[in-house]
């Protein structure tokens, strides 16, 4: 492979991996493996600038602030930290720093918190805005979320103006609890506490994100002032941070002496499993705050700071075989059976290998000695073989020439084809392509109940199962004819389950067509896409009329996509499963948003929490009327459509003079 394609090839992985991590709060590598990525691309970029690329992952910080909350624009940038891997950097950074601003620099070292930053704002000592990092420039505001962590005082012990940052983190004792609760319904697990906390800050609805447990440590102050002057170092702004009323990070030392910080570091590693929370590294800081000024930034870090980052603790194992799953959308998964071991407080003994394409880069064959480790101290990984213990007759890893399930035709994604199926989100992948493949219909039946699509409590992959072994269903559909009879006959069932079940079953044919679409696991399209898919057409019977030139028209739908919807409603087992559906009484319709054009040319902007309607229904709303929805208001904003604890934009929109509506008001004009 040419440096350029390597470039190329890391730019890709970094940029799929970045959008599982930040976006999608769900990771498929270690945090160790990502940086190794990372360091990779930072010094092939540095070695050959012919081949610089503006949208290189290299230019930005951390990912995008996600359209489903308001964005914020930080007043100070909130940037990342340069990583060090060995004590030798870690020492370089001190001399150097030394060595640019003197000798007698002190440093602070506090635990590097493994959550996610927000910022937060407090006026007057109110808290205002508080907010997510995004791409460092501006973040979504998740106020109404921030507001339920304990620990943020709601107001401060003086009355200041001011912007602190913090890292939300969720306790390991939360994360436990939740991920349990998860198993018991059935639901995907969070990865690890750090993207648990980052999904939970993201609910939609502040209610569930109070039930989450999350905590925070504050860690700087941004903007604004405390008065009077007399702060000069980090370790007086920690104090006068606690003395305000937040939980400050905790300040490990504070030493000139490299050998004293770097002890400190070691001592910090040490103590990782005892700690109530993860973290997953040590930050050391300047300590003096004129110093920082004089050093600066630089283009996403401060040169003022380094974060060391812990190795994952690694031990060895067996690699006893490698079985292949199959996923929903017929994905083949091989996975590592390992001998079990203890690693990190818990026993592993299945890994994922995610690819072929892994397991060749790292060569991992069946019965080679393995080391094995745990990324972010959660998800189980095979980091490499050790080739001095490797048996001599062992070969190399192939993956099955036939789907391992029903024996059906395999055949590899393009490379370059990023899949995001909702479950299955993979990067040249290999899948079966037997549209009855016993393993899929497992999953597909395991998706339709699942939280966002059918939402049937209690029908988790093990209940999916034992309906399936026992011959009680052989698809979705058949869900809707299950009898308590047979239900309550089976092993770990009973009356009281199976009525249970059956209620929920009763009750989910009221989840409407956005939901069954999205249920059904068409590729290519997921909650959003079933949703526009629904409200465009408005039946599931116009649905297979449609033509893929009329599912273009719906906004974000492509040609890949639409021949996928108009392939899937060709399908014979399409027609006879949505007719059983129909037959038993759910819902297949929805009322069809018409297009019109009351609003066109008028620009709106949204803001606060609307009564029984979310952001999006109203900015729907708009849309279908020919409007335009803004993010920021200007004095080109017709209307401010402000619902309660609605925030700055409000008060912008005040000093505007631009018009400010409420819902009532919002929909007589939409002529509701
Ligand atoms: P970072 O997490 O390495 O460091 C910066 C962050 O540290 C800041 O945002 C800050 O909020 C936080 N922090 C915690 N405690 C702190 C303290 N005491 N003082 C100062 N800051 C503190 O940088 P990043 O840009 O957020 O993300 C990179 C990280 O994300 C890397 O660790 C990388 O491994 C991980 N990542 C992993 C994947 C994956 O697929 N596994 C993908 C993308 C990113």
């Amino acid at each position: 492979m040419s440096v350029k394609e390597r470039i190329e090839r890391l730019r890709a992985l970094i940029k799929y991996h970045s959008k599982r991590y930040y976006e999608n709060d769900a990771p498929e590598i270690s945090d160790f493996e990502y940086d190794k990525l990372f360091e990779e691309l930072k010094t092939l970029e540095a070695e050959h600038p012919e081949y610089n690329d503006p949208t290189s992952p290299m230019q930005r910080v951390g990912g995008a602030a996600l359209d489903k909350f308001e964005k914020v624009k930080h007043e100070v940038r909130m940037g990342s930290l340069t990583d060090v891997f060995d004590f030798e950097a870690l020492r370089a950074f001190i001399r150097n720093v030394k060595a640019e601003v003197g000798q007698d620099t002190e440093f602070s070292v506090e635990p590097k918190i493994d959550g996610l930053s927000v910022s937060l704002k407090y006026e007057k000592g109110i808290l205002t805005v508080g907010a997510t990092r995004g791409d460092g420039l501006v973040g979504e505001d998740v106020s109404a979320n921030i507001k339920t962590i304990r620990s943020i005082p709601l107001e401060l012990s003086e009355s200041l103006d001011i912007t602190v940052r913090g890292e939300v983190y969720m306790p390991r004792k939360s994360f436990e609890r939740l991920n349990k609760e998860k198993e018991e319904k059935g639901e995907a697990l969070w990865a690890n506490p750090r993207n648990a906390a980052a999904g939970s800050l993201r609910c939609l609805d502040s209610k569930e994100t109070a039930k989450r447990g999350l905590d925070i440590f504050v860690f700087n102050y941004q903007a604004g002032s405390f008065g009077d002057g007399s702060i000069k170092t980090h370790a007086q702004t920690i104090d006068k941070i606690a003395s305000l009323g937040f939980k400050a990070i905790n300040m490990l030392t504070i030493s000139s002496s490299e050998d004293e910080i770097v002890n400190a570091v070691i001592q910090l590693g040490n103590s990782r499993a005892d700690l109530s929370y993860d973290i997953d590294g040590a930050v050391i800081k300047v300590n003096s705050l004129e110093k920082r000024n004089e050093m600066g930034e630089g283009t996403s870090t401060p040169k003022w700071a380094v974060a060391y980052k812990y190795p994952p603790e690694q031990k060895k194992t067996k690699l006893l075989d490698i079985i292949v799953q199959v996923g929903r959308t017929g994905v083949l998964t091989p996975n590592a059976v390992l001998e079990p071991v203890k690693l990190a407080g818990t026993t592993v003994s299945r890994a994922t290998l995610h690819n072929i394409d892994i397991i060749r880069e790292k060569d991992i064959r069946i019965g080679d000695t393995v080391i094995v480790q745990k990324a972010g101290d959660i998800i189980p990984e095979v980091v490499g073989s050790v080739k001095e213990e490797r048996k001599e007759n062992s070969v190399p890893y192939e993956m099955p020439s036939t789907c391992p399930s029903c024996g059906g035709e395999l055949s590899y994604d393009d490379v370059n084809d990023f899949i995001d199926d909702g479950e299955d989100f993979s990067l040249g992948a290999l899948r079966c392509t037997n549209p009855s493949c016993p393993a899929q219909l497992e999953r597909n039946i395991e998706h339709f109940a699942s939280k966002k699509a059918m939402n049937i409590d209690g029908m988790g992959g093990k209940v999916v199962k034992l309906f399936l072994d026992n011959g009680l269903i052989h698809d979705a559909s058949d869900l809707y004819y299950l009898k308590k009879e047979e239900i309550e006959i089976l092993e770990r069932m009973g009356e009281k389950s199976a009525e249970k079940l059956l209620s929920a079953i009763e009750a989910s044919k009221q989840a409407g067509l956005a939901r069954v679409l999205f249920a059904l696991g068409i590729r290519h399209v997921g909650e959003v896409a079933s949703a526009n898919l629904a409200s465009k057409f408005g039946s599931i019977d116009a649905i297979f009329e449609a033509t893929e030139e009329q599912i273009c028209e719906i906004e974000d739908f492509g040609l890949i996509m639409a021949k996928s919807v108009v392939d899937f409603f060709k399908k014979d087992t399409t027609k006879y499963i949505t007719s059983r559906l129909k037959e038993a009484g759910v819902i297949l319709e929805e009322a069809v948003v018409e297009k019109t054009n009351e609003f066109e040319g008028l620009t709106f902007v949204l803001t606060g929490t609307l009564e029984n309607m979310t952001r999006d229904e109203a900015s729907e709303m708009i849309k279908a009327r020919g409007g335009k929805t803004s993010s920021s208001v200007s004095k080109k904003t017709d209307y401010v459509l402000a619902g309660e604890e609605a925030g700055s934009k409000l008060t912008k929109a005040q000093s505007l003079g631009v018009k400010i509506i409420d819902k009532d008001t919002f929909l007589k004009m939409c002529g509701i």
